[in-house]
C-alpha cells in the first residue's frame, strides 16, 4: 500500500505572494489506473492510497473550490473512468455552472461511457495515446489494448464533444517515428494531437535522459506539417503551446514543454488528489490534507484548506517546475496528471 502524500510545506522564501488566483483545478477521482505506462508508474502492483473520497466528500470538495474561485474543472487520475459514479460526479459538477469542464482519459473504457458523460454536462476530453501501432502501444502501456482505446474515441467523436485532444508522450526510439502519423489521424478526425516532453516526474525520473525528445526537435519532424512560427497559448487552458497547419489555421497541434521550458509564472492550477490532499504544484510533495474537512461536509473550513494549500504555491519567477528534483518523488497518478 503507498502510503499518502505528506502534507508538509517548504522553504517560506519559495512562496512570495501568489501572483494568480486558483481558477483551474485538476481533480483526481482514483489513483487506481487499469495501465502502467512507462514513464509514469514502475509496474501494476505499485501500491495505491489507503483511502479516498466518498461521493459526499468529493461534492463537498468541489463545492468549495467553486467558492474559492476555481472556475475550470479537469477530472483526471488514475484513471477516473475506473470510478464507478465518474458520471454522476461529472454531472454535479455540471450543475454548479464552472465554465469549463474537462477529463484526461486512457480510453480503456471510453466505449461505454462517452454517451452518458457527454449528455452529464462534460464538455471536452483528452485521451492519452502514445503510439497507433498495437505492439508499441501495448508496451509502452505495458499491457494497454489500442483496439479498445481507438474504439472510444471513435464513441466519443459520435457523442459530439465540444472539443477532442490526444495527448502523446513522445519517447525517444520507441514512439518518436510517429509524430507525423499521429497528427495526420488526429486531423482526419477533427482531433488535437498534442506532444509532450517527458518529464522527470515520478518513472520519467528513472528513464535514461536521452529518452527526451525536446521541443525542437518535435518540431523538426513536423515542419513539413506546421508553420514556421512559435505558436500560442490557448487562454486560461493550461500550459500547451498551439501551431497551426500549412495552409490551414483549423487545423493545430499542440505541444507541452514542462522539461525544456517552465511556465510556472501564469500557473493558476490547483489539484486535488484523491485522498483529497490538496496539491498547489505538480513539482513537489507539498499539500494540505483535507480528506477530514471533506468528509465532514465543511465547505467553509475547506475554502479555508484551499486558500492554505493555495499559499504554498511556489514562486513561479524562481521555481522551475518539473525540472526541480522534488518532481522524481512525485507520482504522476496518485496526485492527477
Ligand atoms: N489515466 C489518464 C490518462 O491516461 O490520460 C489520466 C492520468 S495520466 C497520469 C495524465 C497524463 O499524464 C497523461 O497524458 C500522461 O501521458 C501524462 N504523464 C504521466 N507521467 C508523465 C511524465 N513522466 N512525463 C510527461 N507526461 C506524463
Amino acid at each position: 500500500m503507498q502510503p499518502a502524500p505528506q502534507a508538509r510545506r517548504s522553504l517560506p522564501l519559495l512562496h512570495a505572494a501568489p501572483r494568480v488566483e486558483p481558477r483551474t483545478v485538476r481533480v483526481s477521482l482514483t489513483d487506481r489506473c487499469d495501465l502502467a505506462c512507462v514513464y509514469c508508474r514502475p509496474s501494476r502492483s505499485d501500491g495505491y492510497l489507503e483511502k479516498r473520497l466518498d461521493d459526499d466528500a468529493w461534492r463537498a470538495m468541489i463545492r468549495a473550490l467553486v467558492q474559492a474561485g476555481v472556475r475550470r474543472v479537469r477530472i483526471t487520475g488514475g484513471e477516473p473512468l475506473l470510478h464507478p459514479r465518474v458520471t454522476e460526479l461529472v454531472a454535479f459538477v455540471a450543475s454548479l455552472g464552472v465554465e469549463d469542464l474537462a477529463l484526461t482519459t486512457n480510453a480503456t473504457l471510453l466505449a461505454e461511457r462517452a454517451r452518458a458523460l457527454r449528455a452529464a454536462g462534460l464538455q471536452r476530453l483528452t485521451v492519452s495515446l502514445d503510439s497507433l501501432v498495437p505492439e508499441r502501444f501495448w508496451r509502452i502501456t505495458r499491457g494497454g489494448r489500442l483496439d479498445r482505446v481507438l474504439a472510444g474515441i471513435e464513441a466519443a467523436r459520435a457523442a459530439g464533444f465540444a472539443e477532442l485532444k490526444t495527448n502523446t508522450v513522445v519517447l525517444r526510439d520507441d514512439n518518436d517515428d510517429e509524430l507525423p502519423a499521429l497528427t495526420s489521424w488526429a486531423w482526419e478526425r477533427g482531433i488535437v494531437p498534442r506532444f509532450i516532453e517527458v518529464m522527470r516526474v515520478g518513472e520519467g525520473a528513472h528513464l535514461p535522459p536521452e529518452t527526451l525528445v525536446g521541443h525542437a526537435e518535435m518540431r523538426g519532424r513536423l515542419a513539413h506539417l506546421l508553420v514556421d512560427e512559435d505558436g500560442a497559448r490557448d487562454e486560461g487552458r493550461g500550459p500547451a503551446r498551439y501551431v497551426h497547419a500549412r495552409g490551414d489555421a483549423r487545423l493545430r497541434v499542440g505541444f507541452i514543454t514542462g522539461t525544456t521550458d517552465t511556465y510556472c509564472e501564469t500557473c493558476d492550477r490547483l489539484r486535488v488528489a484523491s485522498d483529497g490532499t490538496l496539491r498547489p504544484c505538480l513539482a513537489t510533495n507539498d499539500g494540505v490534507a483535507a480528506m477530514d474537512l471533506a468528509e465532514r461536509g465543511d465547505v467553509g473550513a475547506l475554502v479555508g484548506a484551499i486558500g492554505e494549500a493555495w499559499a504554498l504555491k511556489p514562486d513561479g519567477r524562481t521555481w522551475k517546475g518539473c525540472t526541480e528534483d522534488t518532481a522524481a518523488d512525485v507520482s504522476m497518478r496518485a496526485i492527477g496528471g
